[in-house]
């Protein structure tokens, strides 16, 4: 297990002020809430999620299917364009390695990795990574599950599924997320970016010669100093082997040995290797440089480049494409389904009836009243006993119509006729979902 040694330098202050902005965001999420909607919550049981002021429901997961599209591109250009930041940045690994590895140089006395501390004092450190991961785990279950509910659930006791003894959902999550957590930070750790996350994997693909990576200047720093025989000085090459980039390293890895998968990009050997050169009066052997310039230092960047615009446009296309299904959309649901306990009979002197089942759910956040009726023009009539169908926020409701079509018509030639029936908002008419079904005709 890697614990890195801390290290001061440009990239450290900017990973600090990142970190602060990142943790604070992870904390306060789940307690947010905007006109009393929370601002993000993936409410599985409900299968509703909210994401920024959007609710998608089970019949929307287009929305998320596109967000996700958006994220994975985003991501692909921000590669290209700028070199794996998001996991030196803002990877939750990196965010939260770095700050179990805080805490356990604290209870180690501000050592680096696990030598130099006694066995008594790394199972304090291994208690206290348990109990930090059951507070995260807590603030991680409420991006599923409203915080309100969680706090009564446990002021309640709630922790069985109602009438058994298996654990309630929420308990399940938590001991597996409790688990992943530990699990994760005391053990896997450098190993989670080194074997396991397949964004490492992917890099290769995604970097061109144009992309940012860290690097080392073998030119400059070879043949390094031999540290067994050699005093600073006495060497060709400017690297005194002093090792400083490595221990300052999340993942543990020499960078001066290439490009490798557990290169997050992070800058911290940067910063090492600055202060050590800096006391030199050097320039440092180790930088952020393009592929291409670690062969030609004076090869420029180009950021306007065949796979950015790919890109962009993909980025473009679906940006537009999430836009144009936000103003499209209809915040009613609604199907028709047809009655089976009343089947298509004939009225002498009245006309032919069908019973449909209307099913209207409510997307907004507020109560709405809606009125059905068949599309205008159309032959048909709803025998009604309402006008209007209540539904509450978020609400479900079903309601049963005899529609009639009228004797003075005739019967139709063919047996089954297109209906169209429109739900309305009453309070605002612009807003009309169209649903469509068929009417039959007794043989
Ligand atoms: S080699 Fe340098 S940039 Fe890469 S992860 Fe290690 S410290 Fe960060
Ligand atoms: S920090 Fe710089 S000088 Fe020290 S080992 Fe690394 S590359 Fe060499």
């Amino acid at each position: 297990m890697v614990i890195s040694r801390p290290v001061t330098g440009k990239y450290r202050a900017i990973k600090n002020k990142i970190n602060v902005i990142l943790f604070a965001i992870f904390l306060i999420t789940p307690f947010i809430r905007i006109g009393g909607i929370p601002l993000i919550l993936l409410d599985i049981p409900a299968r509703k999620f909210f994401i920024f002021g959007l609710t998608i429901w089970p019949q929307e997961l287009y929305f998320l299917h596109v967000l996700l599209l958006l994220g994975g591109f985003l991501l692909f250009a921000v590669t290209a364009l700028f070199g794996r930041i998001w996991c030196g940045y803002a990877c939750p690994q990196t965010l939260f390695t770095e700050i179990y590895d805080k805490v356990a140089r604290v209870l180690t006395g501000n050592r680096h990795g696990k030598a130099g501390a006694s066995k008594a004092v790394w199972a304090w450190v291994y208690f206290v990574w348990a109990v930090m991961s059951i507070a995260f785990s807590l603030v991680f279950l409420g991006y599923f599950k409203p915080y309100e509910e969680i706090i009564r659930d446990i002021v309640q006791g709630n922790f069985l599924t109602e009438g058994t003894l298996v654990p309630a959902p929420w308990v399940i999550f938590m001991i597996m997320s409790v688990g992943v957590a530990w699990g994760n930070m005391a053990y896997f750790r450098e190993n989670m970016c080194r074997l396991i996350c397949p964004y490492g994997r992917f890099q290769t693909a995604m970097l061109d010669g144009h992309s940012p990576i860290v690097s080392y200047n073998v030119n400059r720093g070879e043949p390094r100093r031999e540290k067994k025989t050699q005093k600073v000085g006495q060497h060709k090459g400017d690297c005194i082997d002093c090792d400083l980039c490595n221990l300052v390293c999340p993942t543990g890895i020499d960078i001066r040995e290439g490009l490798q998968i557990g290169c997050l990009s992070c800058g911290l050997c940067v910063d090492a290797c600055t202060t050590v050169m800096g006391k030199l009066k050097k320039e440092t052997l180790i930088d952020y440089r393009t592929i291409e310039q670690v062969t030609n230092p004076e090869a420029k960047i180009h950021y306007l480049r065949g796979r950015t615009m790919v890109y962009g446009v993909i980025l473009t296309i679906l940006v537009s494409v999430f836009a144009f299904l936000l103003v499209k959309r209809v915040p009613i649901y609604a199907n028709a389904v047809r009655d089976k306990a009343i089947t298509s009979i004939h009225v002498p002197g009245t006309g032919w009836q069908n019973g449909y089942e209307i099913h209207v759910g409510n997307l907004s956040h507020h109560d709405i009243d809606v009125r059905i009726d068949p599309e205008e023009g159309s032959p048909y009539t709803i025998i009604r006993t309402d006008d209007s169908l209540h539904i509450s926020a978020g609400g479900y409701e079903r309601i049963r119509y005899i529609v009639q079509y009228p004797e003075s018509l005739g019967r139709p030639v063919a047996n089954a006729m297109p209906i169209t029936f429109t739900v309305t908002d009453q309070a605002d008419p612009k807003v009309k979902k169209v649903i469509k079904s068929t009417f039959t005709f007794p043989y």
